[in-house]
């Protein structure tokens, strides 16, 4: 892990905080998830009123929950449209069209405003950190890559269930095929650590595990 990278256990999910003179957050725990970030960063020695980012990895309740509420505390909110675009679906749609993703994105208090990240974008934290779009778990899920660091946070879209690391879960993907088809972005990148939103970073053997997953997509 990277020195600068702090982790945040909030309830049932990690999200991580940054700790640059620029205060960056990725991902950010159900709704009501907040006062524990604000805690985690003020226990890290900062000043939660100074968080600039939240850099998001996918639209689910448990990522993108606490959104909201730090954009109405001044930080930017960067998400994948094609995930942004979901948190506008509300109870209403939910009724008339039901389904799990809908439900998920009904959960998920939608931002006042956000900034779009598209594949291939490289945000100022960890001396670079890029945006690799990997759709499947959802539409705009995207992994995070610092290659000074050579640390690729992956959301949800790996999983490491006791220890093993699979590829995402398929009742919780919305196209499990294409989720596990992105795994094979993924292998392709100079990787030391494998950090999840649910389990413990993977530090060691994370190319050979990656190139593993690759070559089970076949
Ligand atoms: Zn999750
Ligand atoms: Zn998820």
């Amino acid at each position: 892990m990277s020195r600068d990278v702090v982790e945040l256990q909030l309830e049932r999910v990690k999200a991580h905080l940054v700790l640059e003179p620029e205060l960056s957050l990725i991902d950010c725990g159900y709704a009501g998830s907040v006062p524990g970030i604000q805690r985690g960063i003020a226990a890290n020695g900062r000043d939660p009123a100074t968080l600039r980012r939240v850099v998001i990895t996918h639209g689910h309740p448990d990522h993108a929950g606490g959104a909201r509420d730090l954009a109405a505390g001044g930080a930017d909110i960067l998400i994948h449209p094609a995930d942004a675009e979901r948190l506008k679906i509300t109870w209403r749609d939910v009724v008339r069209q039901p389904s799990r993703g809908h439900v998920f994105a009904a959960m998920t208090p939608e931002p006042p405003h956000f900034h779009p990240i598209e594949d291939g974008d490289v945000l100022p934290m960890l001396g670079g950190l890029r945006v690799v779009h990997t759709p499947g778990h959802t539409p705009g899920s995207v992994c995070l890559y610092g290659e000074r660091d050579r640390i690729l946070f992956v959301g949800d879209v790996l999983q490491r269930r006791f220890g093993r690391v699979s590829f995402a879960s398929r009742l919780y993907s919305d196209d499990y095929a294409a989720a596990r088809r992105s795994v094979k972005r993924l292998a392709e990148l100079d990787v030391k650590t494998v950090v999840f939103s649910h389990f413990t970073a993977l530090e060691e053997g994370a190319a050979e595990t990656l190139a593993r997953l690759a070559r089970e997509v076949g």
